[in-house]
């Protein structure tokens, strides 16, 4: 027997509706890339988006047409955002930290109709447009003033497109399973692959996401997304904000301490969501100036793991809230999140940080289970490890145009490329990509665990951990220090800094100091070049064997 309620599509230009019509004077603040703070509201955005969508069907863009963004976060990509997903086509988000190779391969691998761009990359379009044969129109998000200085033949003005737009648009009014949106995952191995959402699994992922133990922003919340709209769909940002009715505060380009924390005081904001480096930024900018924190409650940390000094600096300097958060692209992209069951919280607060350190539980909405390599479940007894697999309404069920083929198991569940563990309280915790795990004697050892340590010594800037070759053990660690500005360390420090902090047999055979730890265009540790950088390197212990 079916239900008799009614079938309202869950698509998500109702979310900005409902952001417009209940939340309407609720402003949204960016620093526009032009450099002056503009603000804008919910209203606003709505009218403005509908005479975009207009303008998008007046330059041909029909439904399920990809159009693209490259662009930082403001209030004009929201625009664009909505716009794009309202009219049913998809907006593709751009990661401009990508090659330009990279970039233009999922351009053309996307057949993208139309680029809105910012002026910063205006640039990089210019000099490879003659590879992206499938972009019939590129809209610089500016004004006229912004125009004469965009040196591009032939392209479009983002606000005279608005202001040339009809301002009735009818929204919606098809399928929830319709594509919303299109990003592409880093593409550490081979061609990145794209992720296809829809407008059902976004809805979905911004109502879960609203949850207390989740996001839990509120209408009396003023959210600054540091996370960029083209990583990870924004963590769902640019939804729930919405959903919740949220001042939204968006950074533009300026994403270093000093600009973060003048967006921070100034705009009263509440709460914050983004990787670990943007917070070493900002903690290092507020230590070096003695300046304190008058509003910001809970800031949410994500895409690396989060190195304890953080969550240490941020608790007993800044009385600032940290929670740990684990996801992908192609999870939309949240799966756990370390907020405390109700045994963590009557613990003391020590204990409670050990749990902040893992990744977390799952919301409802995320099943999870840990495998070996021969498909068998593994316990949850929190040490040991397994391939992280992961099922639900808004996780991949494969990618666009079957890139990878088949990418679920016999049960539904797609496998994360993670390795972790899960404890008897269902706290998850990474322990490596499955790529990066090290096997030593058949037995596998963390990096990411060693790393985590190693970044808590105070002459450390940046470690890694990766597994070099060695004759009697397959593989053994050897551990890479980027040193803070001006210091000096030996090996054997670091390694006393080790002792006793994990099992003996996980210690580095070799500490190697170096000048750069290299990150990839989403901010994590570049293992890759850091391995290529590495050929030729021979570990101590495993020339001592080939000269014993
Ligand atoms: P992306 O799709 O670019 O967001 O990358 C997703 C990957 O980032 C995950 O599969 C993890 O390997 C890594 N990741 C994300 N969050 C965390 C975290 N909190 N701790 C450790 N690794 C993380």
């Amino acid at each position: 027997m079916l239900g008799l309620m009614q079938n309202w599509p869950l698509t998500v230009d109702r979310i900005l509706d409902h952001a417009a019509n209940w939340h309407g004077d609720r402003e949204i603040v960016s620093r526009s890339i032009e450099g002056p703070i503009v603000r804008t509201t919910y209203g606003e955005v709505r009218t403005r988006a509908k005479k975009l969508s207009n303008a998008l069907k007046g330059l041909g863009v029909k439904p399920g047409d990809r159009v693209a963004t490259l662009a930082w976060n403001t209030g004009r990509h929201i625009e664009a955002w909505y716009a794009i997903m309202g009219m049913g086509a998809v907006c593709h988000t751009l990661n401009p930290r990508l090659f330009a190779e990279q970039l233009c391969y999922i351009i053309n691998h996307a057949e993208d109709k139309v680029i809105f761009t910012d002026l910063t990359f205006l640039p990089i379009l210019k000099e490879h447009r003659a590879s992206m044969p499938t972009v019939e129109h590129v809209v610089v998000m500016t004004d006229e003033a912004g125009m004469a200085e965009a040196d591009f033949p032939g392209a479009l003005c983002f606000e005279t497109l608005v202001a040339g737009g009809g301002p009735d648009c009818v929204w919606g009014d098809f399928d929830e399973n319709t594509a919303s949106s299109l990003c592409y995952t880093s593409g550490t191995t081979g061609h990145p692959k794209g992720v296809l959402y829809s407008h059902r699994s976004n809805f979905i992922h911004t109502l879960v996401t609203l949850g207390v133990d989740v996001m839990n922003i509120s209408a009396r919340d003023t959210v600054l997304p540091v996370v960029p709209m083209f990583h990870a769909n924004a963590w769902g940002l640019a939804f729930s904000c919405a959903a919740a009715g949220a001042k939204l505060v968006m950074p533009g380009q300026k994403l270093d301490g000093a600009s973060v924390y003048e967006l921070l005081e100034t705009e009263g904001v509440t709460f914050s969501a983004a990787v670990p480096t943007v917070w070493l930024g900002l903690l290092t900018h507020m230590r070096e100036n003695k300046l304190g924190l008058s509003t910001l409650k809970r800031v949410v940390i994500g895409g690396s793991a989060v190195p304890e000094a953080i969550v240490r600096g941020f608790r007993d300097e800044f009385g600032v809230d940290v929670t740990h958060a684990w996801g992908m692209t192609e999870m939309s992209p949240l799966g756990t999140l370390s907020s405390p069951t109700a045994k963590v919280a009557a613990t003391d607060p020590e204990t409670q940080l050990r749990y902040k350190l893992k990744q977390g539980r799952p919301p409802v909405g995320v099943e999870m289970k840990l495998e070996n390599d021969a498909g068998e479940r593994l316990p949850h007894d929190g040490t040991t490890f397994g391939r992280l697999m992961v099922k639900g309404p808004f996780i991949v069920d494969s990618y666009f145009k079957g890139d990878g083929g088949q990418i679920l198991d016999d049960e539904g569940f797609f496998d994360t490329g993670d390795v972790a563990t899960i404890d008897g309280d269902g706290y998850m915790q990474i322990t490596d990509r499955a790529k990066d795990v090290i096997k030593s004697g058949g037995e596998w050892i963390s990096t990411i665990e060693i790393e985590n340590i190693a970044v808590g010594h105070e002459k450390a800037f940046l470690a890694a951990v990766i597994g070099a070759a060695h004759p009697k053990w397959d593989e053994r660690p050897v551990l890479l220090v980027k040193l803070m500005p001006g210091v000096e360390s030996t090996k054997e420090e670091f390694l006393a800094f080790l002792e006793g902090k994990i099992a003996k047999w996980w210690t580095p055979d070799d500490v190697v100091f170096v000048d750069d730890i290299p990150l990839g265009a989403t901010g994590k540790i570049d293992k890759k070049l850091i391995r290529e950088r590495m050929k030729g390197y021979v570990l101590p212990t495993a020339k001592a064997k080939e000269t014993a």
